[in-house]
């Protein structure tokens, strides 16, 4: 699964149980960070290629740390409202979140930070779960996910589909334009593409 899909399993995750009514638009661009949060191992490249052999898919990619850097960024970000703090630093013209849509700002109660670091981590063990699945390329050997590192370097692996497979690509991105067109029905459309997607994920199971 890339990126953009990972991203997009968080935002309709979110969406779809309709968090933003309650929590504000922070908590699903919370959920698409944490969906996307364990590739932070990908960075190792920037420090050349052994690094990035040893620590790609192994450092950020496990039950212990894509957990607990969930949690405790998502405490972080709902405490000082990081997000509404990012969107009011970024020009105004900017389309993404309209001005009215600012006024909402996070309130950190202590079952809102509870909201936030439960939301964090089950986006990060989405993002585990769907490279077990998504763990195979054209040419390439499957990639096992170590989940009990460091405790174990042992990895799990169900090739599934393959890395780069345009169609959860094409579910998600239809799925997006939908709820841009269809804004109130932004919960119904996001549920729909989850359920497009595991749909999609059980057939190939099967073939
Ligand atoms: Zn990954």
């Amino acid at each position: 699964m890339t990126i953009y899909e990972h991203i997009m399993l968080g935002v309709d995750g979110a969406l779809a149980l309709a968090l933003h009514r309650r929590f504000g638009w922070q908590i699903v661009a919370w959920a698409g960070c944490a969906a996307a949060l364990p590739d932070w191992d990908g960075l190792t490249l920037l420090f050349g290629v052994k690094a990035y052999d040893a620590g790609h898919r192994v450092w950020g990619h496990n039950l212990l740390v894509a957990g607990l850097s969930a949690v405790i960024l998502g405490a972080v970000l709902c405490h000082w409202d990081l997000f509404t703090r990012i969107r009011e630093a970024l020009p105004s013209s900017w389309g993404g979140v309209g001005r009215r849509t600012l006024e909402n700002r996070v309130r950190c109660s202590w079952g809102s930070l509870l909201v936030w670091a439960l939301v964090g981590l089950a986006a990060a063990y989405s993002h585990l779960g769907m490279d077990v699945l998504f763990s195979y390329g054209r040419n390439l050997p499957v990639w096992d996910v170590p989940l009990l590192w460091p405790f174990s370097a042992r990895g799990l692996a169900h090739p599934t589909i393959r890395w780069g497979d345009p169609v959860p690509t094409i579910i998600f991105a239809s799925g997006m334009l939908a709820m841009a067109r269809w804004r109130r029905a932004t919960r119904g459309i996001a549920a729909v593409t989850l359920v497009a997607v595991a749909a999609y994920v059980a057939v190939s199971m099967r073939t």
